[in-house]
């Protein structure tokens, strides 16, 4: 059904495997100590899961799209921040350098990602969120470098990162066909965390603010051409919409597997709750927009596979499955009574941890507006 090879399909099993027996038992502590574990990072590199997107040129195994979604839901199932980790590291960082770097830039930095380093995307700025094309941080030319200015914000795998692709302004009076794209070491001078921040939920992934103060980088590091770097962004954010919309699930999934599991042994009125037939039409309710769900995120990854347009179906993925996922935690929690909403249980974090899936990538709002937009268009009226 998610389109994968007959060896991506059984190396999804190890992945299962890894993510039961090895991320969910550390999952509560990663979000009470708010990280994720080096020796857990060191275990998905040592399982080739960061070599497993990145193509066999730069040292990887190749694999799909569809199977980096199917891993992403595998770990977002026990762990939704260790599974942010690698999808930053694979859809935010390599995914644009891949779809548009020079051949220098590819075998600089993904043979680096093969190695286990870890990238992120830093696009959103305290003035500039939802509209992306606000940005204000600047990149001035002065020789053959490019000198960054501006801040930042919530940028994810931020403290792990040894490298970011950043959104900056390079032409201030052409609006959006102003923006370019670098590749900026994390170690550059003159880049610093002003600070971590704290959430809600996903707590075990690293968000912080970045200050860009006359950090120089290369013209070398130009991901795609100069001016050209929103259209960049927009198709880093088609494939990254995939890859939240494949955590939305299997945060989905994660939260239903105990609610039905809890609910099976809890007895009141002398049965099984799953006797009565109020638990038994939620329990089925959620599994129906869990299966509508899959369907949506690997349509979308199969056509990402396929170099489709996926502007639309990778909004409408990221859209149903991270509402499905809210509906379903909720009514997950609600499953274990008073129970469910003490820290005794999972289910609480679930919940938290569904929350964010709404709001980044583009928030839900925006993921309609793209949708109606690209709907209108195609209508030809
Ligand atoms: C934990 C976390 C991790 C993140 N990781 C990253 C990252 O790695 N890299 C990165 O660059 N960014 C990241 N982000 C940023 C994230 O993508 C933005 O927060 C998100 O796009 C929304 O922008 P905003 O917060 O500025 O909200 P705003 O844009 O200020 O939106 C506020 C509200 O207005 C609504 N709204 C805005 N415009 C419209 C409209 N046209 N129509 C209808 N409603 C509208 C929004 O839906 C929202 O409800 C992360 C955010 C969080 C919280």
């Amino acid at each position: 059904m998610n389109n994968l090879s007959q060896e991506e399909a059984e190396v999804i099993q190890y992945v299962r495997r890894f993510a039961n027996e090895e991320v969910k038992p550390l999952a509560k502590e990663i979000d009470i100590k708010m990280e994720v574990p080096d020796k857990l990072i060191k275990r998905m590199h040592e399982l080739g899961l960061f070599a497993s997107y990145i193509p066999k040129e730069y040292g990887g195994y190749g694999m799909s799209f569809s199977f980096l979604a199917s891993v992403i839901e595998e770990l977002s199932k026990a762990c939704p921040s260790t599974a942010l980790v690698l999808d930053g590291a694979l859809t935010l960082f390599a995914e644009p350098v891949l779809m548009f770097g020079s051949e220098e830039l590819k075998k600089k930095y993904l043979t680096r990602v093969v190695n286990g380093e870890i990238g992120g995307l830093a696009l959103t700025e305290p003035g500039a969120g939802s509209d992306a094309a606000a940005i204000r941080t600047t990149a001035q030319k002065v020789g053959s470098d490019y000198v960054i200015n501006g801040t930042k914000i919530f940028i994810s795998n931020g403290r792990l990162a040894r490298f970011y692709v950043v959104d900056v302004v390079t032409d201030p009076e052409r609006k959006h066909k102003g923006i370019s794209t670098f590749v900026v070491d994390a170690e550059t001078p003159g880049l610093k965390i002003s600070r971590d921040i704290h959430k809600l939920g996903i707590r075990g992934s690293s968000t912080v603010e970045l200050v860009f103060e006359n950090v120089k980088v290369p013209e070398s590091n130009l991901v795609g051409k100069l001016n050209e770097g929103f259209k960049v962004v927009m198709e880093t954010l088609d494939a990254g919409r995939i890859g939240i919309a494949a955590q939305a699930l299997g945060i989905a999934e994660g939260a239903l597997d105990e609610a039905i599991k809890y609910a099976a042994q809890r007895k009141q009125f002398g049965k099984p709750i799953t006797d009565f037939e109020g638990i038994q039409f939620m329990i089925a309710d959620m599994g129906t927009q869990i299966e509508a769900a899959r369907l949506l995120v690997y349509e979308a990854a199969a056509r990402w596979d396929r170099h489709e347009d996926c502007i639309k179906i990778s909004s409408m993925a990221k859209l149903f499955a991270s509402d499905a996922a809210m509906k379903i935690t909720t009514e997950s929690l609600q499953l274990f009574g008073g129970y469910g909403y003490t820290t005794d249980m999972d289910a609480e974090r679930h919940m938290r941890d569904a929350k964010i899936t709404q709001i980044y990538e583009g928030t839900n709002q925006i993921q309609r507006v793209i949708i109606a937009r690209k709907m209108l268009e195609e209508s030809g009226i």
